[in-house]
This record gives C-alpha cells, sequence and structure tokens, in this order.
C-alpha cells in the first residue's frame, strides 16, 4: 500500500538544522546510504544503537510503502587510527599485531557484525558494498577531482586542497566549523608534511613497503583515504544526488564534511538532500569506549558478563531499551534503565497476547482513527519512536479496559487496533515476533500430552510393546517421560 501518500514526513536535516517536509528525488523511492562499520573489531553497542536508528528509518519508509535502495558498506580499507591522514591502517594494524592477513580480521569482524545484527532482528540493507570491492571507482573521482583542479598530487599521495575548495565553496558547512578558524588552530609542526595545508585530506596514500594493503594507481601504488570510499559507493548506487545519507554523529566532521567536498569538487553540486546524524549512546554517563573499559559488547547483553548489568536481557529488550528514546538524543545506559525497559516490554507483549482474544461489541466507545493517527503522526515528525511507543502503551490500556468490560469496539475497529499495534511494534520498531517459536513449542507440548495420554490408554489395555514404542521412540528423540504418584511427566533435553 502506498501509505506515503496520505503521510507527511518530515525529517531533521543535520545540514539545515531544520525539519523538513520529505521529498523524495523519484516518487515513490528512497535512497539511502549510510556510513558502515570499519571490521577491525567486535561493534560495541553503540555501533548498534546507530546502525539501529537507520533500521528503523528503513523500516518505517518501507511500512509507507515506500522502494528503497538502502546502502550501507563495510569499512575493510583506509580508516587510519585516530581518523588522521598519517599513521596506520585500523585494519593493517590489527592483523599485524595479530600477525595474519588484513582480510583475515575482515572476514572475522563482518561476521561478528552480521552475527549481532541478525540477534537484533535488523534487516539487511539492499547492497552491503565494500570499500576494496570499489578501489577502481574510488581512483576515478580522484582523478576527476585532480581534473577539476582542487587536488594535488605530492610524493605518490593526493590531497584534496581544502582552501582552493572554499575559494567558491563552503567547507564546514555540514559542522558548522570555520576554514579560516581550522587553519588559524593548526600548526604543520614538523614542516615535514606532503599537505599544502594541514586542514587538506588525503584521497590516496602512497604506501610504504610494509604497507600490506596496496593497489597500482595513476599515482603510484597506494591506497585510498577513507572518506573517498563513501563517495565512491554512494554515486555508484545511488547516483550523483541522492536523498538520505546516515552516520553516527561522530562523522559529521572530519568524514561527512569532506564526502560532500568530494562530491561537489567532482560534480559541481552538492550529494545528499537529506543529512541525518544519529546520537551516542554512554554507559553510565560516559562516553562509551573500548580503551576506557568503559563499554558493553552485544552479547554481554544476552549472554552474560558484563560487570555493568545485573542479568542478562534479550535482545529484544535492548531493542525496545534503545527504541524507547528519540535518535537525535543522547541515551545513556544504565542497568536500572534497561531493567525499567524490561517490565515496558513484557506489558506491551502481554497486552498484545490478551489483544488476540478479544471480541468485539456493537457500538466503538474509543476513538481508534484519532489514536492510530497519533501514531502515525509521532513517526511522521522526525520518526518520534519514544512518542510513538507511549501511544503503543495508550493502545494497550484500550485493552485492559475492553478486557474489562469498561469499553467496547466494533469488529473494524479492534482489526484497527490489533493491526496497528502488530505493525508498529513488530514490522516499525523491529521487535521480533517471538510468539511463533512460543506456538510451536505449546504445540510440542500439546502433542507429547497426546502421546502419553495414548501410553496410559495401551498400558491399561495391556499392549505394553506399544507404550514401550511409545516412551522409547520419544527418548530417542531426547524428550524423557518420568512416572511418577501425579501422573507421567516429561522434559526434553
Ligand atoms: P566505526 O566502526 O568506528 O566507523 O563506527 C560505526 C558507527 O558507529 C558510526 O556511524 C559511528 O558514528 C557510530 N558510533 C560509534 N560510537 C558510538 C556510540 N558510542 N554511540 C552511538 N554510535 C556510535
Ligand atoms: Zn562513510
Amino acid at each position: 500500500m502506498q501509505l506515503y501518500k496520505n503521510n507527511t514526513l518530515k525529517i531533521y536535516n543535520s545540514l539545515t538544522g531544520e525539519k523538513e517536509l520529505f521529498k523524495p528525488i523519484h516518487e515513490g523511492n528512497v535512497g539511502m546510504y549510510v556510513c558502515g562499520p570499519t571490521v577491525y573489531s567486535n561493534v560495541h553497542l553503540g555501533n548498534v544503537r546507530t546502525f539501529m536508528s537507520f533500521d528503523m528509518i528503513f523500516r518505517y519508509f518501507l511500512h509507507l510503502g515506500y522502494k528503497v535502495r538502502y546502502v550501507r558498506n563495510i569499512t575493510d580499507v583506509g580508516h587510519i587510527v585516530d581518523d588522521v591522514d598519517d599513521g596506520e591502517d585500523k585494519i593493517a594494524k590489527k592483523a599485524r599485531v595479530e600477525q595474519v592477513e588484513p582480510m583475515e580480521i575482515v572476514q572475522r569482524y563482518t561476521v561478528d557484525f552480521h552475527d549481532v545484527l541478525k540477534q537484533f532482528n535488523f534487516l539487511p540493507p539492499s547492497i552491503e558494498p565494500t570499500a576494496t570491492g570499489h578501489i577502481i571507482e574510488q581512483i576515478e573521482i580522484v582523478r576527476q577531482i585532480i581534473e577539476k583542479g582542487y587536488a594535488y598530487e605530492t610524493n605518490g599521495s593526493v590531497y584534496f586542497d581544502v582552501v582552493k575548495f572554499n575559494e567558491t565553496n563552503h567547507y564546514g558547512k555540514l559542522s558548522g566549523r570555520n576554514i579560516d578558524e581550522m587553519l588559524a588552530n593548526t600548526r604543520d609542526t614538523d614542516g615535514q608534511s606532503d599537505k599544502k595545508n594541514p586542514q587538506d585530506f588525503a584521497l590516496w596514500k602512497k604506501a610504504e613497503p610494509e604497507h600490506i594493503m596496496r593497489w597500482p594507481s595513476p599515482w603510484g601504488v597506494g591506497f585510498p583515504g577513507w572518506h573517498l570510499e563513501c563517495t565512491a559507493m554512494s554515486t555508484k548506487y545511488l547516483g550523483e544526488t541522492f536523498d538520505i545519507h546516515g552516520g553516527g554523529m561522530d562523522l559529521k566532521f572530519p568524514h561527512h564534511e569532506c564526502e560532500i567536498a568530494q562530491n561537489e569538487a567532482c560534480t559541481g553540486h552538492s550529494p545528499v538532500n537529506y543529512w541525518m546524524h544519529a546520537n551516542m549512546l554512554t554507559l553510565n554517563g560516559k562516553k562509551m569506549s573500548k580503551s576506557t573499559g568503559n563499554n558493553i559488547l552485544p552479547d554481554e547483553i544476552y549472554n552474560g558478563g558484563s560487570p555493568f548489568l545485573s542479568k542478562v536481557f534479550s535482545p529484544n529488550v535492548a531493542r525496545f531499551f534503545m527504541m524507547q528514546a528519540h535518535y537525535r538524543s543522547i541515551l545513556d545506559f544504565t542497568n536500572d534503565g534497561i531493567i525499567a525497559s524490561e517490565k515496558g516490554f513484557n506489558r506491551l507483549m502481554e497486552g498484545i497476547d490478551i489483544l488476540k482474544d478479544l471480541q468485539p461489541g456493537s457500538t466503538s466507545t474509543l476513538d481508534i482513527a484519532s489514536w492510530q493517527q497519533a501514531c502515525y503522526d509521532a513517526m511522521n515528525d522526525d520518526f518520534n519512536t519514544p512518542i510513538l511507543i507511549a501511544n503503543l502503551f495508550e493502545g494497550i490500556r484500550f485493552v485492559n479496559l475492553i478486557k474489562d468490560g469498561k469499553e467496547t469496539l466494533t469488529a473494524a475497529d479492534l482489526k484497527t487496533l490489533a493491526e496497528t499495534l502488530n505493525t508498529f511494534t513488530f514490522d516499525v520498531i523491529g521487535i521480533k515476533n517471538e510468539k511463533t517459536a512460543a506456538n510451536n513449542s505449546d504445540k510440542l507440548e500439546g502433542v507429547v500430552d497426546l502421546l502419553i495420554q495414548m501410553r496410559l490408554e495401551a498400558r491399561a489395555n495391556k499392549n505394553f510393546a506399544l507404550s514401550d514404542q511409545i516412551r522409547d521412540q520419544l527418548a530417542a528423540l531426547g524428550i524423557q517421560l518420568k512416572d511418577g504418584k501425579e501422573g507421567t511427566t516429561f522434559s526434553i533435553q
């Protein structure tokens, strides 16, 4: 259904600092690019939050009936330690320390990333391109930027000329930085740099002999700069101008600022219509960080082992916890906070369960249409999931009033209530519907009870061959029957 035709969606655009009406370039289609992980270590819960924000956004676009091309890359080369130009590649460094091939590091942490996202019920993006798979495209963009006069080659490396670019364009427009201030505050102390200005950034870096990840190029053997890959892959799969570009707040500068500069230098126009930035996850009020130990790994949520958690939580509860905050707000992770979310989550699930058995009445005493509209209004207001969830709880309040006989709904309204609650909870917020698994275990229990009954009857008829067969075949399947005073019980291994 093309619900987007009846929904006026507003998106906060980081570039303008305003909520703007969303108008895609091609009606009914959305092109969205989100910077993916640098696969040199396990993702932490903070990374998961950023990707989850965009998973929710992707899901809402799909719900509205848009055809979405969602591109989320894998950074497997070019991301230098500390996000600077001179230093070691994060992946190469890890490979050196562990004495393995860089691609072994990439493989290990890409698999880990996918495993984690699966646990949290993420939808896969439409395309997940890698930086190393797009070296030719990146070289081509460097060539074009040099041709347009915005980059220069020195000593086998190519740098983007920020000062030259700023003469005709605005370098700093996304992050609100001023180039003159930046130049005044940074000094090239060693005088050894190949750069004309310290603010210039690498498009292509010469590979020193010890550098393993290297490719031939018109400027010699080297490797691409970090910002370049996203320009190459977004342009390739979404075009020179596309609808949405997202990432974590900390990527605004330098990464996204440099992407804008590269695109504008190449094509003469801005690449993205709506820039979206997700806010950070902190832990007990402090930035989540690997080096200080102030972090939680996703699997510590559901498998335990974290000193910050008093018990384990299902990935569903962690997802619900994150969705209770707006994607542009800082979210502080605390043990008490997730315990409170678990209570809310259980209340929501119980309500949805009760709803299945409610019977319609002849009239409606509740305004379900307005309630449903409020759910859409929340999401249409820059994906406001906390307000949406408050509305879902209002829906659960209705469920309980109907159950207690205090209100009634017609069959049509009851259907709307059920469909809206289910759609937003499972399809949009992305809670995994575990009822299917629970239903299957209910069914299994029913079947085993039936077999226990048949075994009792066989025994009563002195058909011991049959009663033993039932017991033994169940045992072979790992289902143990235990005869006791209270009757026969079973356990499943
Ligand atoms: P990286 O692998 O370091 O490039 O990070 C992957 C994504 O996670 C980026 O979009 C970052 O902005 C985001 N990110 C990093 N730390 C946090 C955090 N503490 N909270 C939320 N997002 C984060
Ligand atoms: Zn990027």
